[in-house]
C-alpha cells in the first residue's frame, strides 16, 4: 500500500522535498502509525510544530469548534479568536501588539518591512540595511533568504532583497564592525536551530541587545523554532533576559495549523499603518482558536517546567549513549552530536526502526512535543540507542 501512496507523490508533487521512507497516518501524543500499521515514537512534532503531540483532544476541539462556527472571515472584519490569542501573546509575553501572519518566513518578512519603516519614518530613506548572523536560517522567500546567512541557499533565485549583511555570531566586535550609519535592524535567532542547534552566548546577546539600544537599532529576534515554550521558557529570550523589539513566532504557536505572529515592543507597535501590510488568511478564526489552546496549556502552572526537566533528563539519558560525543540546545530543542555517524544515516536508521528524528548539519536533532511522555521518551530512547550501537 505505502509504495502506491510513495510513487503517486513522486508523479503528483514537485520533488523539492528529501522524504523519509513511510507514509505516516495517524498518531496519539509522540507516538504514531504509518498505512501499514508500523508504530513510530516521534521525536519530531513535525518540525517543532504539534507542541501538544498528535490529535490531542482539547486542541482538535478547539479548532473543531471554531471550524463549525466561523472558519474564516476576512480582515475587514473583527474577529474574536485573533483578539483573544494576541490579547494572551501580549499578556504572556508582555509585548504590546500582535500581527498574524502564516507561516515564519513570513513573520520574518513583517518584521523586516516594520524594522524598515521604523527607521524610514525616524531617519528616512538611507538607514535600510540588516544585520543577521553567519550560519542563521530565515526561510525561504526571496527576502527571508536574503536574511538568512549560509552561502548554500543564495544560489538560483537572483537577485535576492538588497540591504542584509552577516556577522559572526558571539563576536561583538565583529558584529559592531559589520553595523554601519545605514543599520536600521539586527536580526538573530537565540539558539540556531537549522544551523545546527546553537545557542548564543548570553554574554553576546545582551552586549549586542545593549549595543543596538544605545544606537536606535532595531533588534528582531527569530523565535519560530525556540518560541512558545519549546525551550522551557516561553520564549527563549526570557533565559537571555533581553526584550528584543520584534519577535517572531511560528512553528509551535498553532499545535499543528499554519500561523505565525510577530509580536511587536511599545516602540514599533505604531509603525504599520492601514493599508501598509496585510495577509488574507493572517488572524484565520480556526488557526487562532488553535493557538489559544496551545497557549492556555502551555502557559498552565507548571507546564513549562515540565518541558525543561523532561529536556534535561534527555540531555542525560542522550550523553550517556556511547556513540554520542555531545548534546547540545535548551529544553526540548537539542542537538546531538554524534563520533562516527553521519546524522542523514543515523536518521534514516532510526526512522527503520520506528523513530522519527530530525538531523541539523552533522547533529541529530530533537523537537518533541512539549507532552511527549515519559514512557514515549523512554521507548524513543532506547531504539535510538540501539540504532547507534549497531
Ligand atoms: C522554520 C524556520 C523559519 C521558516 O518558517 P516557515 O514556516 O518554514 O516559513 C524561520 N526561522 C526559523 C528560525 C525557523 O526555524
Amino acid at each position: 500500500m505505502s509504495t502506491d501512496f510513495k510513487q503517486q507523490d513522486k508523479q503528483y508533487i514537485v520533488g523539492s522535498y528529501g522524504r523519509f521512507d513511510v507514509v505516516l497516518k495517524k498518531g496519539k501524543n509522540a507516538t504514531c502509525w504509518d498505512v501499514d500499521g508500523k508504530e513510530y515514537i516521534d521525536f519530531t512534532s513535525g518540525i517543532g510544530v504539534n507542541s501538544l503531540g498528535y490529535a490531542d483532544e482539547g486542541w482538535a476541539d478547539a479548532v473543531a469548534r471554531q471550524a463549525g462556527c466561523l472558519q474564516h472571515a476576512s480582515n475587514l472584519y473583527y474577529t474574536t479568536p485573533a483578539v483573544e490569542l494576541a490579547k494572551a501573546l501580549c499578556g504572556q509575553t508582555g509585548c504590546d501588539k500582535v500581527f498574524f501572519v502564516n507561516s515564519g518566513a513570513e513573520a520574518n518578512e513583517c518584521a523586516i518591512k516594520a524594522a524598515r519603516k521604523y527607521s524610514f519614518d525616524k531617519y528616512g530613506k538611507e538607514r535600510t540595511e540588516i544585520v543577521t548572523l553567519q550560519n542563521s536560517f530565515h526561510g525561504r522567500t526571496v527576502t527571508t533568504l536574503a536574511a538568512t546567512g549560509q552561502d548554500v541557499f543564495h544560489n538560483f533565485f537572483f537577485p535576492f532583497t538588497e540591504g542584509f549583511s552577516y556577522a559572526k555570531p558571539n563576536d561583538l566586535e565583529n558584529l559592531k564592525a559589520t553595523i554601519t550609519e545605514n543599520t536600521c535592524a539586527v536580526m538573530m535567532e537565540l539558539i540556531q536551530g537549522e544551523g545546527g542547534v546553537l545557542p548564543l552566548n548570553s554574554e553576546f546577546v545582551r552586549q549586542a541587545a545593549a549595543y543596538c539600544k544605545e544606537r536606535d537599532i532595531l533588534l528582531i529576534v527569530d523565535e519560530v523554532q525556540t518560541g512558545v515554550g519549546r525551550t522551557g521558557t516561553f520564549l527563549a529570550s526570557e533565559h537571555y533576559g533581553i526584550t528584543p523589539d520584534l519577535t517572531t513566532l511560528a512553528k509551535g504557536l498553532g499545535g499543528g495549523l499554519p500561523i505565525g505572529a510577530v509580536l511587536f515592543g511599545k516602540s514599533v507597535s505604531g509603525v504599520l499603518g492601514p493599508g501598509q501590510h496585510g495577509t488574507t488568511f493572517g488572524g484565520n478564526p480556526v488557526a487562532c482558536a488553535a493557538g489559544c489552546e496551545v497557549l492556555r496549556r502551555v502557559c498552565q502552572p507548571g507546564f513549562l517546567d515540565e518541558v525543561a526537566k523532561k529536556g534535561v533528563y534527555l540531555r542525560e539519558k542522550l550523553t550517556q549513549i556511547p556513540e554520542v560525543e555531545g548534546v547540545d540546545g535548551e529544553g526540548m530543542m537539542l542537538g546531538v552530536r554524534l563520533k562516527t555517524k553521519t546524522s542523514a544515516d543515523a536518521a534514516k536508521a532510526c526512522v527503520q526502526n520506528g523513530l522519527l528524528i530530525l538531523t541539523a548539519k552533522h547533529k541529530l536533532r530533537l523537537l518533541p512535543p512539549l507532552t511527549i511522555t515519559m514512557e514515549e521518551i523512554d521507548k524513543g530512547l532506547a531504539i535510538l540507542a540501539n540504532v547507534l550501537a549497531g
